[in-house]
């Protein structure tokens, strides 16, 4: 029987060595819940790497790696400090990351991490082509196995293969600037079936393929060698239900249920300052616009002075790539900045920012999300953004505000939030004014639409349909043979 093999960096597991003892539990993200199904199907198997390298493993750790994973039916791609020093926190997050997002005074092009990132393809292929055989299909995910189509396909020429990517494609512009432009176009277009969020970054991929190549492109369609490599658009969706059902659960809990943080945010509603709640969830990521966020809200304080000690921003920012230097930089700014405004405007009774430098559990992002009025996500160039979509997806009473940069990926099927460029200082201080003062009955009618699509076009279809579409590949090939 024919069996579908999914691709990732990691593995959607966390395995921790704690005192020589392996703690093996699966992990519970988008991607996870979105693969579900695919991966429980017959013998189909998720091979990625398991976050421990070589060095941290000695013979009998690994072996007792790969037989857990093995149960949960996954199977590693071993890994050095080395590989993932180049590879991952190199090539991965210092060229590819930033040049996609637009950001190219941050881009570094390095020669031997460009080695480094094909080497480790190449070894996620050796894995993959010990598992496949003639007929399967292979879904491959992200920025860090662009190569990975190409190297299994020139070996497998008789399996079907999918590829997604969960960042944006930016500008031929910008991609021209790539040292190894056309290496990693072909390996690209080693898929039958290669899936971005939006028709922009569709478009995007399909122009840099024509003029950097100067292959055939008709529609969304790429003649490559005898082969048609299909280009489509699906935008990723999150778990609904689960958000929904958190949401609804959390409404009607019992005080002595409540977690500490709800408690806080319950005394601040009930405290009788009618400080309406402005929330913002990221990870701390120069692509998500935290500085200019709250400078913004700064912005919106001096210019409509009435909303002092009425509102509240509550910024949880999620650490993240901490030992990349752009990274510490933006952590110090923002630490900077929100010490800067709560210094000048805080009274005896209000703070206007509380400030969060952590990850938070599930329950208490439910917290947040339910407690809060306004939702403030401003990233300056984003591939999708799910903390969108999770607000929305929360708010079972039908109210609240979604204000969303035009630069996330999500802003495209949502254009019932208030959509704003984040660069746009008195932009932002209008529409949060805006959205302080919205009316119910207009808060409820742009939810319900949201909330349908949103609820309709889950992560669980979002899988469903990019496999569709991949399968129909097969009959593509067929036509042309
Ligand atoms: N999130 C989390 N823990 C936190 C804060 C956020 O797990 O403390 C989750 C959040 O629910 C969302 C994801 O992290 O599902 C962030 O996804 P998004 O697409 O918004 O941004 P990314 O981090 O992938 O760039």
């Amino acid at each position: 029987m024919n069996k579908t093999i999914i691709v990732s960096n990691r593995l959607p597991l966390q395995v921790k060595l704690e005192d020589d003892n392996l703690n093996i539990k699966p992990s519970v993200g988008g991607l996870a819940t979105g693969m579900k199904s695919v991966h429980a199907e017959g013998n189909g198997i998720w091979i990625g790497w398991s976050g421990l390298t070589k060095e941290e493993l000695n013979e009998n750790l690994t072996e007792q790696v790969n037989k857990a994973v093995a149960k949960e039916k996954c199977a590693t791609v071993p890994l050095t400090q080395n590989d993932i020093d180049n590879y991952y926190l190199g090539f991965s997050n210092k060229t590819l990351w930033p040049l996609f997002h637009y950001f190219s005074e941050y881009t570094v092009f390095e020669s031997e991490q460009w080695e480094t990132y094909k080497k480790v393809n190449q070894k996620f292929a050796d894995v993959v082509l010990k598992h496949i055989n003639d007929g399967d299909t292979v879904w491959v995910h992200d920025y860090q196995l662009l190569l990975l189509p190409k190297l299994i396909k020139d070996k497998k020429p008789n399996t079907t293969i999918g590829f997604f990517l969960h960042i944006p494609y930016p500008s031929y512009e910008i991609f021209r600037t790539f040292p190894w432009r056309e290496e990693l176009l072909h390996g690209m277009l080693g898929s039958d079936l290669i899936g971005f969020h939006t028709y922009d970054y569709e478009r995007h991929f399909l122009s840099s393929v024509k003029r950097i190549l100067r292959l055939d492109v008709k529609f969304n369609e790429v003649s490559y060698l005898d082969r048609i490599v299909k280009v489509d658009s699906f935008p990723m969706g999150i778990d609904y239900k689960k958000f929904e059902n958190a949401a609804l659960k959390h409404t009607n809990q019992e005080d002595n249920e409540k977690s500490e943080l709800q408690r806080r945010l319950d005394d601040h509603i009930q405290s009788g300052s009618d400080a309406k709640m402005i929330l913002s969830i990221d990870r701390m990521d120069y692509t998500k616009g935290i500085p200019n966020r709250i400078r913004a809200f700064e912005y919106f304080l001096n210019k409509y002075p009435q909303f002092k000690e009425k509102v509240r921003l509550i910024m949880l920012a999620v650490p993240s790539r901490s030992d990349v230097p752009q990274y510490q930089k933006l952590k110090r700014e923002t630490d900077e900045l929100v010490g800067r405004i709560n210094g000048q405007f805080a009274t005896v009774s209000w703070t206007p920012i509380w400030y969060f430098y952590r990850s938070m559990p599930f329950e208490n992002l439910i917290d947040l999300y339910t407690s809060s009025d306004i939702a403030l996500i401003t990233p300056i160039r984003d591939g999708m953004n799910l903390v969108a979509k999770e607000y929305v997806a929360t708010r079972t009473n039908q109210d609240g505000v979604l204000i969303l940069s035009e630069m996330a990926g999500a802003s495209k099927e949502m254009n019932e939030a208030l959509l704003i460029n984040p660069n746009n200082f008195a932009e932002i201080a209008d529409t949060v004014k805006y959205a302080l003062e919205m009316s119910l009955d207009e808060q409820k009618n742009r939810l319900e639409i949201l909330q349908k699509r949103l609820k309709r076009y889950s992560v669980e279809k979002w899988a469903e349909e990019f496999l569709k579409s991949l399968n129909n590949t097969k009959q593509l090939d067929a036509v042309i043979v």
